[in-house]
């Protein structure tokens, strides 16, 4: 079973950083201004001259277009800083990344034609900033297991580096576990601009991963983020700097060639690796759901990706969703791959999940 784009043999993508994201609209509630933080963002909004609107009430209107298209284009340009809400502040697990998931933002100006966020936050795609961030923060301490390690994972609704530039907030999560006893921050990116993040005081306890992808699958499917290289230098810069570090290896696509593929960016990852660092791996199958598929189509009607069903085994969980994901013997063999490229190439790594 193949996937069905035309993936003849493609060199990585030359080297090109992804332009920062500068929002067409950025809209401010009136309970995000009245936040120190807020105005922390406010005038990085300002500095930068974006376009600000004062909002009089503490709703976003005006994101809908004239269909679902033109809504995703309209949410993609705007940037809405928020505050979070009361339900932010209760954390969920998130196996098998880490022990819980917490917010900063939601939503992410790339244009993934896969993207996860797709199954998972509803109503337009726009970019949400919480600017009670010393208030999501604080909440984090009682979640933390003492005298041992807790991990938190930050990335599951955005992709906190494509915005970093606009709000900091990444940063001062760093900041604010480098403090901590037995908390450790995860996230991870598809962007390169980390320049802000080198010298941080982090006190190695935080994970900064980047996720990558075969030449035909970044290239075709991963509008507006940097390219795998450009994502492997700025990984290799943040080990430099004494970050644990790990590769995300997402969506894993089974497509013509696809061992030629991935090998190719093995080396590309031995290139940019090739020294000791703390290193780990995390290697996630495609999949979709009926609902994630039904978002994707609207919002990339034109898309080649591949998903269709009947070539798919079906996954259900406890609560009646159905995922549908390669079947049994290809998700083996795929996995028996991966884990030799690893092994090979860095003995010194961990695998810390196939899914
Ligand atoms: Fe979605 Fe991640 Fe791509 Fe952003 S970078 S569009 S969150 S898959």
């Amino acid at each position: 079973m193949v996937v069905t784009i035309d993936n003849k043999l493609m060199p990585l993508e030359p080297m090109h950083k992804a332009r920062l994201w500068m929002p067409e609209r950025v809209m401010f509630t009136p309970a995000a201004l009245e936040e120190p933080w807020g105005q922390q963002i406010l005038a990085r909004i300002q500095s930068l001259n974006l376009p600000i609107e004062e909002l009089p009430r503490n709703r976003l209107t005006g994101l809908r277009g004239a269909d679902d298209r033109a809504t995703y284009d309209i949410a993609k340009r705007t940037l809405a800083i928020v505050t979070a809400p009361p339900s932010a502040f209760k954390l969920s697990p998130i196996p098998p990344s880490a022990d819980w998931q917490f917010h900063i933002a939601e939503g992410c100006p790339a244009h993934c034609q896969y993207c996860y966020l797709a199954g998972s936050l509803q109503g337009p795609p726009v970019i949400r900033v919480f600017a009670n961030l010393p208030q999501i923060l604080a909440n984090l301490a009682a979640y933390e297991r003492p005298s041992d390690a807790t991990s938190f994972e930050v990335s599951c609704y955005t992709d906190p580096l494509g915005i970093e530039h606009l709000t900091g907030s990444l940063a001062e999560c760093i900041r604010y576990f480098g403090t901590r006893q037995d908390g450790y921050l995860r996230w991870v990116s598809k962007f390169d601009a980390v320049d802000n993040l080198l010298d941080l005081p982090h006190n190695g306890h935080t994970r900064c991963r980047v996720s990558v992808n075969a030449a035909p699958v970044a290239g075709r499917f991963e509008g507006g983020t940097a390219s795998v290289t450009a994502r492997l230098q700025a990984l290799r810069r943040l080990a430099v700097g004494g970050y644990p570090v790990g590769l995300v290896i997402a969506p894993i696509m089974l497509m013509n060639d696809w061992e030629l593929h991935y090998t190719q960016l093995f080396d590309s990852i031995s290139e940019a690796l090739d020294f000791d660092c703390d290193l780990t791996f995390e290697l996630i199958s495609h999949r979709f759901t009926p609902g994630s598929k039904e978002v994707l189509q609207s919002w990339y009607p034109q898309t080649k990706l591949d998903m269709d069903e009947a070539k798919r085994s079906v996954k259900r969980n406890k609560f009646g969703g159905t995922k549908y994901v390669y079947n049994g013997d290809t998700m083996k063999t795929m996995r028996r791959f991966f884990q030799q490229q690893i092994t090979k190439r860095f003995p010194q790594a961990s695998i810390l999940y196939w899914t």
